[in-house]
């Protein structure tokens, strides 16, 4: 069977990282989302278990220890982090899977998985950006301007990428990214052949 696709998704805080990968599941059936684990607290209707695995900070370190993550990260003073077992299963059983992690994972991963596809969502605009996290009414000021602050040293590592898509509108942007995965499926060097076998008769 063939392995699934690994699809790295990252990009500044409120890009709308979580929105794009909610339309891309509904457009694509087959994708799944990895579910990071997290110290950071809940925020209100967030459940354990749906958007993150929400742990306390003694219990990371000693995963971490125990090699547990494929990736972790310590962003805006929370760890958060991507379990490998969960990702090998899945891509073991042919579907592809979706991590939506920040630019330190990312790395992490491409050095590991070379394969996988890396999509760097970016904003229209700084403005733009700062504007929906302010709309998102989830951070106090300080946490906006640390959000900022972190958000313009990332848009310069949008190099380390294979793809940028641009999130201006998310149906767009995840149809886009539907589309960069259907044409790496095409690759011959991910298993893609013709149907009959191929490469007997020229
Ligand atoms: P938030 O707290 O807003 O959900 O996420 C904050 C940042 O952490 C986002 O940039 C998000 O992509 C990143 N993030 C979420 N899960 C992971 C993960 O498992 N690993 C890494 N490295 N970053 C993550």
């Amino acid at each position: 069977m063939v392995e699934g696709i690994l699809i790295i998704i990252s990009g500044p805080s409120g890009v709308g990282k979580g929105t794009v990968c909610q339309k891309l599941l509904q457009l694509n059936k087959s994708l799944r989302l990895s579910v990071s684990t997290t110290t950071r607290p809940p925020r209100p209707g967030e459940e354990d278990g749906v958007e993150y695995h929400f742990t306390t900070a003694s219990q990371f370190k000693e995963m971490i220890e125990n090699a547990y993550f494929l990736e972790w990260a310590v962003v805006h003073d929370h760890y958060y982090g991507t379990r490998r077992d969960a990702v090998k299963k899945i891509l073991a059983s042919g579907q592809d899977i979706i991590l939506e992690i920040d630019i330190q994972g990312a790395e992490q991963v491409k050095k590991q998985i070379p394969e996988a596809i890396s999509v760097f969502l970016a904003p229209p605009s700084m403005k733009a950006l700062e504007e929906r996290i302010i709309g998102r009414g989830t951070e106090d000021p300080d946490r906006i301007a640390d959000r900022m602050v972190t958000a313009r040293r990332e848009m310069k590592a949008y190099d380390l990428y294979d793809y940028i898509v641009v999130n201006d509108l998310v149906e767009d942007a995840a149809a886009l990214i539907g589309s960069i995965i259907d044409a790496e499926k095409c690759k011959v060097s991910r298993g893609a052949r013709p149907s009959g076998g191929g490469g007997d008769s020229k």
